[in-house]
């Protein structure tokens, strides 16, 4: 089976409030893309990567691969002004005869193997996507303005991360519609009647968001 990870780090990550995009503020001695990269790289999972990055940082991002010796990166392409942009801009690099893709936010640098076998089993059961999830501590409302509409269940809830898995035709199907407001690949493939199971996620599969989570992040390293 031929998997191909699509690294999405195409994000501006205004809230971390650095001159930079995101992916490329530093994380240790190297940038943060250099993390996630290198991971999936070195995944026995993993075929190929196409990462997408901000307009004009596709040269340092193959600069990157090529100093992280991370052989598997085959293109580097220009993101766009949403996530689903992004994410369609990579798999046009997706060849036809590749069978699953694995989508990926770099601002979740820390991806680990077990969670990528997690993601990868049940596609073989005929699902149309798997997604990590996480139970919700909190009570979660949902609100209009400063009022709330309704209080949800708490135990039907789970907070969605990355990396995502899709057969790639599946994927494609939902990318060559409307993107919605799409923040996630998982709720386009739904949207088209897909059945998407959930895995346990990683709570290490926090997104950096914000100058704190670079730290926690970091602390994790
Ligand atoms: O900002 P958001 O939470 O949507 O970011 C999730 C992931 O999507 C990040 O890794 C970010 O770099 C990526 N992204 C992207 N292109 C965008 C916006 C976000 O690749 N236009």
């Amino acid at each position: 089976m031929s998997v191909w990870a699509l690294l999405v780090a195409a994000g501006t990550g205004e809230r971390l409030g650095q001159e930079r995009p995101k992916a490329f503020v530093g994380l240790g001695e190297l940038p943060l893309l250099a993390e996630p990269l290198r991971r999936l790289d070195d995944s026995g999972w993993i075929d190929a990567i196409v990462v997408a990055v901000p307009a004009g940082w596709e040269e340092p991002a193959i600069l990157l691969a090529e100093e992280l010796s991370a052989t598997k990166v085959v293109a580097a392409v220009t993101g766009g002004a949403t996530r689903a942009e992004s994410v369609r801009a990579a798999l046009a690099e997706v060849p036809d005869d590749a069978l699953v893709a694995l989508v990926h936010d770099a601002a979740r640098p820390l991806i680990t193997d077990a969670v990528i076998e997690r993601v990868l089993a049940p596609l073989s059961e005929g699902w149309d996507g798997v997604v990590p999830g996480l139970a919700v501590a909190d009570t979660v409302k949902s609100v209009d303005g400063d009022r709330i509409v309704t209080t949800l269940a708490r135990e039907k809830l789970v907070a969605v991360q990355t990396p995502q898995a899709f057969p790639v035709p599946t994927l494609r199907d939902a990318y060559a519609g409307d993107l919605l407001e799409a923040t996630d690949c998982a709720s386009l493939v739904e949207a088209r009647g897909g059945r998407v199971k959930w895995v346990d996620g990683d709570p290490r599969l926090l997104k950096v968001t914000t100058r704190a989570d670079l730290e926690l992040v970091s602390s994790w390293l």
